[in-house]
């Protein structure tokens, strides 16, 4: 059997050849890492559950007309995605204050923005993916005003959907990260949803306890980040009647910490 050839390796994800041009396999690792992959470990079964649920939300986002670069469920851990050229941008959709903001604007955490903030960071790990405006996106050619359009008008809808999707199952949606990629069809190129939308890049509180069900809990030491992804999977209804029974709950495991 030949070894497929290994793409590029992520923090997180490992991208392998397709089996078609043009396809790309999106392997997602139990690996975590935070501050700028200052601090490392690993969250068992992570990997699992992130491919799952990053499908489950893929899905429902083509459902409403967002262009993605998923294609199909390969197994428990990989993916089937459509290759395409990142775009050097995070974009980051916050509807409360939370990490950055709340330490770059003294907002206290959990305070309710009263309007949705996208804002643009550079992706570039030596660099710790500085905040950038539009202005440095158009200075340095990162991506045209017509793809920023396209990007912003995607973000917010992906917001408002998931805002929905979250809150029906008790979740309150602080922010999250999004990813896109070009793909180019003859001589035109477009931009579409890539990478995963996982616990790894949302910040996802329970409504009544504020619980975090993220990777805060690894960034901050809370423990439980197995359990609380878990939890996102089992409200999604992507794990098996059986699998729920065994899903700890947060506020067992934090009363076994004696917090
Ligand atoms: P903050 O800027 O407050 O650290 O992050 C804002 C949101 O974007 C959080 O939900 C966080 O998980 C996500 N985010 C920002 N940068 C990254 C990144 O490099 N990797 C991941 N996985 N998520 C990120």
């Amino acid at each position: 059997m030949s070894r497929r050839r290994q793409i590029y390796e992520g923090k997180a994800k490992i991208l392998y050849e397709g089996p078609e041009p043009g396809t790309l396999i999106q392997y997602f690792k139990d690996d975590a890492t935070a501050f700028n992959a200052q601090k490392k470990g690993t969250i068992a079964g992570k990997g699992v559950l992130n491919n799952r649920i990053s499908e489950h939300i893929f899905t429902l986002l083509a459902g409403i007309g967002i262009p993605t670069h998923f294609i199909r469920r390969l197994n428990m851990r990989e993916q089937l995605i459509r290759q395409v050229e990142i775009v050097p941008i995070e974009v980051v959709v916050r509807n409360v204050a939370a990490g950055t903001l709340s330490k770059r604007l003294g907002i206290e955490e959990g305070t309710q923005l009263p309007r949705t903030i996208i804002e643009y960071y550079y992706k570039d790990d030596a660099l710790g993916d500085p905040l950038i405006a539009d202005e440095h996106i158009a200075c340095f050619g990162w991506a045209t005003q017509e793809e920023m359009n396209d990007i912003a008008d995607m973000a917010v809808r992906v917001n408002d959907f998931m805002c929905g999707l979250f809150a029906a199952i008790g979740i309150r949606l602080v922010d999250f990260k999004l990813e896109f990629g070009r793909i180019w069809e003859n001589e035109y190129s477009r931009v579409i949803l890539a990478d995963e939308i996982s616990p790894d890049g949302c910040r996802l509180w329970d409504m009544t306890t504020n619980e975090k069900l993220d990777k805060d809990r690894f960034r901050r030491d809370l423990g439980g980040e197995a359990e609380a992804y878990q939890e996102v999977a089992r409200r999604l209804g992507l794990l098996p009647e059986g699998e729920a029974n065994s899903v700890l709950d947060l506020e067992k495991h934090r009363q076994k910490r004696g917090k």
